[in-house]
């Protein structure tokens, strides 16, 4: 590992109900927790924040947004209220490249950042960030905006992709341990199998894995913070699987640590 270099997370955030349950993935989430350095701000790349052009939340108290319906009560009492850094953003715009990123002074914190921020640095002490996805850029549009985050690493900043490597929700199952059918796990694997290899072109071209990848990955905006991660991953680097699971029989949990 590069000294000075923080590590960078993809993590698999599925259903907000994680967040009050306590499940292998919870655990493992826990466990992670006690590795994770103190770094100066988090930046999380969002499946939850579709926009046009790529935007990075500017707030100094950036809201607690629930962005999710007809879920139990409990939920919508959780809090997680980590500061703003107006600082950190102007930071990542100018490592990027000016015209790259705009900065979002309203936008707050969606459930991709503080259901998994919940777990992992649970104090709320450090400032939270979010970038948008851009839905009008392709895949390697957003592995080649991982590279250029990439130096950030070395700036105090813990950089987080949250989505989730397998996610259809319309052929969910309602019970969390349900079997995953045979699709996800064949395109999980594929998916392990390559970060493996670093063979990052098919991670890329993903839609080349046929059906399985068709029905994995319906729509992207999950799937696409995983590439920001491995875009910012350096030749010397390997991933670290931290969580395996699918629950619901279509949503994969697969989360990962890189340096
Ligand atoms: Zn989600």
């Amino acid at each position: 590992m590069i000294s000075n270099q923080l590590p960078a997370l993809f993590i698999g955030h599925g259903s907000p109900m994680n967040v009050i349950s306590k499940n292998r993935y919870t655990e493992d989430l826990e466990k992670l927790a006690f590795q994770l350095p103190h770094p100066q701000a988090i930046l999380v790349i969002s499946a939850h924040w579709l926009t046009r052009g790529t935007l990075i939340t500017g707030a100094e108290k950036p809201e607690q947004i629930y962005d999710f319906y007809g879920f139990p009560q409990e939920l919508y009492g959780i809090k997680y209220l980590a500061p703003g850094s107006p600082q950190t953003a102007n930071l990542v715009v100018e490592t990027v490249g000016e015209g790259n990123i705009r900065i979002d002074q309203k936008r707050g914190i969606d459930h991709a950042a503080w259901a998994v921020l919940k777990f992992l640095y649970p104090r709320q002490n450090i400032p939270v960030l979010e970038l948008s996805l851009n839905i009008d850029q392709s895949p390697s549009y957003h592995f080649e905006l991982g590279k250029k985050l990439a130096p950030l690493r070395c700036k105090g900043i813990l950089i987080i992709g949250s989505g989730n490597i397998v996610h259809n929700l319309r052929e969910m199952e309602y019970q969390e341990k349900a079997e995953a059918y045979d699709w996800a796990v064949e395109f999980d694997q594929f998916v392990r199998e390559s970060i493996g290899k670093k063979d990052f072109a098919a991670l890329i071209n993903y839609r080349n894995f046929g059906t399985p990848a068709i029905r994995a990955v319906p729509t992207n905006e999950h799937y696409l913070p995983m590439l920001y991660i491995l875009g910012m991953m350096k030749a010397s680097e390997s991933a670290m699987f931290i969580h395996e699971s699918i629950q619901n029989g279509s949503v994969s949990m697969r989360s990962f640590k890189i340096n």
